[in-house]
């Protein structure tokens, strides 16, 4: 490596990046693109020849750019959001420089105990039980997503069981979550041999804000049995994706432990909320849980990716998921006093997310990401009021954290006004000016508006408002609905 060069180029990158930037509300937010257009604007082979920085740094300005949607712009408001910041960008630049590949402790000595330190610093800030952390006999893990969470958690599950029940019972294991249960809970299933039939979604409905009510995951597991199946993994989460809801920790774990199922957390969007002490009681229960899964990446500062991963026996995922091939022995995994966090995930392979984590709680500290959190709420208090205000719109359920779920009500009554909502959505969306998504509550289609975007202050709250009255007046004065 030329360090002088590398210096050099890298200030290009970064001035790159700064411009993109401070130029981000220029662009719209939702990429404007049709398929396939890159395919006409670069060539079909690799190039043979080495091509400077700018003319590459150029192509991205001109041809990549278009066809992005800006996650980082202050106007976007869909999915949810995934949370850039100065710390987080330069603790990923600390993961990709050194480049190390952490897979057992030896590999990396620092890797593996930065990340052990990190995931109690973390687990603690959630106020996580002591079962959950190193120091109480639990442990952590930094996966890159929630999928490969609840992959490892799952096969942990399913061996258990099957150890001692024989290995021709999978067929009749089930997997429960909700309608609301993130999709990737049908996708673990399937890659963990679960037959598909036997992901049993439990009915949710407006009596219980879209949450999980456990008498129903207890009838369904009482159904389940009586057809000779066998309940095996429970899923419940607190920030379901489409409506923010909280499946009740307490009464779940209760009905787990009744029928001896692994009880998953998915605290993937919601979790984060969790380091302020006002929404820690969303929690409550966790200690009857086997396992919690939260996405830094999304609400905490963190850039792609970091899933925090906390379990409470660490023996369960090493028993699923180890191997000791001779190439990897060494002295210290063989005493077993080390973390080989292979043993932990899917690959052999892993980045150090662990340093990119510790620089960011240590450059914003604990105070900046509780006021992080908290001024993400209260502008999401303040969008809610708007939507309030305006008669001609409804809150669909309340808010918890800082996703707002609203519709525009139908004038004719007789239509459920989700044909309305999708046309409001799509004529702000193809504005360019604020990108948002939607979600289904109850067979009714919501517009969801995420806030938590890193850039997004008041005035683009009060902007997006502005932009969808606009476009709701347009709708109903054009079309009379
Ligand atoms: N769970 C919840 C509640 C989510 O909101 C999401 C994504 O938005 C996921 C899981 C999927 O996360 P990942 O992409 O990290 O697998």
């Amino acid at each position: 490596m030329d360090t002088q060069n590398f210096v050099h180029e890298s200030s290009k990158v970064l001035e790159f990046i700064a411009n993109y930037y401070k130029n981000i509300e220029k662009y719209p937010v939702r990429s404007q693109v049709e398929p396939g257009y890159l395919q006409k604007l670069v060539p079909d082979n690799a190039p043979d020849f080495p091509d400077p920085l700018e003319a590459i740094l150029e192509d991205v300005r001109s041809k990549i750019l278009p066809g992005l949607t800006h996650w980082q712009s202050p106007n976007f408001f869909a999915y949810f959001q995934s949370n850039a910041s100065t710390a987080g960008f330069l603790g990923e630049m600390l993961c990709a420089g050194l480049n190390v590949v952490g897979f057992n402790w030896i590999s990396s000595p620092a890797a593996t105990e930065l990340e052990t330190i990190v995931m109690d610093w973390m687990g603690k800030l959630v106020n996580l039980p002591e079962t959950f952390l190193f120091s109480g006999n639990g442990g952590g893990v930094m996966h890159g997503s929630t999928c490969e969470a609840m992959v490892c958690t799952l096969v942990a599950a399913r061996d258990r069981f099957l150890k001692e029940h024989g290995a021709d019972m999978i067929t009749k294991l089930v997997v429960y979550g909700s309608d609301q249960t993130h999709f990737s809970l049908q996708k673990t299933g399937k890659i963990v041999g679960i037959p598909p039939e036997n992901f049993h979604a439990v009915a949710t409905s407006s009596s219980t804000f879209f949450a999980l009510a456990p008498n129903d995951v207890r009838m369904a597991m009482e159904e389940d049995l009586a057809s000779g199946l066998v309940p095996l993994y429970l899923c419940a989460t607190i920030g379901t994706t489409g409506l923010g809801a909280v499946d009740p920790l307490e009464g779940l774990g209760q009905v787990a432990r009744d029928y001896g199922v692994w009880l998953h957390v998915d605290a993937a969007y919601a979790g984060s909320a969790c380091v302020c002490p006002e929404f820690q009681h969303y929690l409550n229960g966790v200690e009857l849980a086997d396992s919690i899964s939260l996405n830094l990446h999304k609400w905490l500062l963190t850039n792609m990716e970091c899933c925090c991963l906390w379990v409470k026996y660490p023996g369960a995922l090493v028993d699923s998921l180890s191997t000791s091939p001779e190439l990897l022995r060494n002295v210290a995994s063989e005493t077993k006093v080390v973390v080989d966090y292979k043993d932990w995930q899917i690959a052999l392979s892993r980045r150090f997310r662990a340093i990119k984590v510790w620089v960011m709680i240590r450059m914003y500290g604990v105070n900046n990401l509780m006021d992080h959190i908290r001024s993400d709420v209260q502008l999401a208090k303040q969008f809610e009021a708007l939507v309030k205000e305006d008669k001609r719109f409804e809150l669909v359920v309340p808010r918890k954290f800082a996703l707002v779920c609203f519709r525009l009500r139908p004038k004719n009554n007789e239509e459920d006004g989700s044909k309305l909502n999708r046309e409001l959505l799509e004529s702000v969306n193809s504005s360019g000016q604020a990108y948002m998504t939607h979600a289904m509550a109850g067979g009714t289609f919501v517009i969801r508006c995420a806030i938590g975007g890193t850039l997004t202050e008041e005035r683009h709250i009060h902007g997006v408002w502005k932009l969808i009255q606009g476009k709701a007046e347009l709708l109903q004065n054009c079309c009379n609905i």
